[in-house]
């Protein structure tokens, strides 16, 4: 019954080389993970982040979960997290065995609040996990200046939407011990399911090497420093094939392609939504100072969450896949079972209530960003004559 919308919210796109190098992976007869296109990707992404070294994984949540095992959790430690983010940031440390604390945002960037940061520190917490929500830096100052009190604490950055993306011209990914980076469908670069561990203290890349591979330190043995691997470690098997890491690199070649296509479109929905914004009671998403964004998405608020989602429904009436995002962690049910405490996240909720993301790819046309544009324009004039 269900109808393909005009115009979807995400679709993945080749945008160069991707059929050539999965072809040379597959006929090169090396497709697990560790070959040349796995090796390429990763020194492209460590020259772009300056990291001491990036290993290629399955997945964001994966990569999450190996930062999780650096942190040696012992019962009773905890990780503080954002409520407003993927299931992974929190999943990850939680089935290291940590407890979670949700951290509330703060409404410029929706990223982590330091105000309420400050209040949940104590000395059973290892590690802040921030996200910069949308491409856009957090509110990475005011972090700082909080954890400065407490040295021991390691920041991880869940670096899913800002690879690219800049903080005072520091590349989003290299402000943490570690980030990570997701290379799914939905994400600015994709390889259908991946990610990467960017690793920036060089004291952690020999224990993450073994970790990544099986617990073995077959990484030392391919150097020829051992002579023969054995297990050492926990870890798991982290590796991203090769085929896969074929198709990224492709993609990451065409950053600056990208890239530019995703800012057109960031551009074309603000000039086009900006002349109705005080009229029709709707926020649009904004880049503060000192910071570029990685374009992962575009977002704006509505008033309240009755309007927003009428307005959702409106636009899927009329051909448009617009879309809300996280629900809060803290109010979820594994949220629940895996606090370590009760804590109040009230602008995560909030914000849960009133966000609509509109579609964004790559190639959208003008003619599909002109549907959008109309589709939103009417659905927020017709919710506000009915109210
Ligand atoms: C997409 C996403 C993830 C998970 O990425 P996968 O590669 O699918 O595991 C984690 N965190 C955030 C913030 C995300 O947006």
């Amino acid at each position: 019954m269900s109808e393909l919308p005009d115009v979807v919210f995400n679709l993945p796109s080749m945008e160069g080389r991707e059929l050539d190098y999965v072809q040379d992976a597959a006929r090169g007869g090396h497709l697990a993970s560790g070959g040349e296109f796995t090796r390429r990707a990763a020194e492209l992404l460590r020259d772009e982040t300056g990291a001491a070294e990036v290993l290629m994984t399955t997945s964001c949540t994966t990569a999450l979960e190996l930062s999780a095992m650096l942190l040696d959790l012992q019962d009773g430690d905890t990780v503080i997290v954002p409520s407003f983010t993927f299931t992974s940031t929190g999943l990850a440390f939680a089935r290291q065995g940590a407890g979670l604390v949700f951290c509330d945002i703060e409404p410029v960037t929706l990223g982590l609040d330091p105000a309420h940061l400050e209040t949940l520190l104590d000395e059973h917490v290892r590690a802040v996990v921030i996200v910069h929500y949308a491409g856009i830096a957090c509110d990475v100052d005011g972090i700082r200046a909080v954890l400065a009190k407490w040295p021991e604490v390691r920041l991880v950055e869940d670096n899913a939407h800002g690879l690219f993306g800049t903080w005072r011209d520091q590349p989003l990914g290299s402000l943490g011990r570690y980030a990570t980076l997701s290379f799914h469908e939905t994400k600015n670069f994709v390889c259908g399911e991946g990610g990467a561990l960017v690793l920036n203290d060089p004291d952690d890349v020999e224990r993450a090497r073994v970790l990544y591979d099986k617990g073995t330190n077959r990484h030392a043995f391919m150097l020829g420093q051992v002579d023969k691997y054995t297990w050492k470690d926990t870890g798991s098997s982290f590796g991203l094939s090769d085929v896969l890491a074929a198709y990224l690199l492709a993609q990451l070649e065409m950053r600056d392609v990208i890239q530019a296509k995703r800012r057109a479109v960031v551009e074309h929905y603000t000039s086009a939504l900006t002349p109705y914004a005080d009229e029709l009671g709707f926020e649009l998403m904004r880049v503060p100072p000192e910071r570029t964004s990685a374009h992962h998405m575009f977002y704006v608020l509505l008033p309240d969450r009755d309007r927003r989602n009428d307005v959702l429904e409106l636009m899927r009436k009329s051909g448009v896949q617009a879309t809300f995002h996280y629900q809060p962690l803290d109010a979820s049910d594994a949220g629940r079972t895996f606090a370590a405490r009760r804590t109040e996240c009230p602008v995560s909720r909030d914000i849960a209530d009133r966000l609509l993301r509109l579609p964004f790819w790559n190639n959208l046309t003008r003619s599909d960003l002109d549907r959008v544009t109309t589709s939103f324009v009417e659905a927020t004039t017709e919710t506000l004559e009915s109210r």
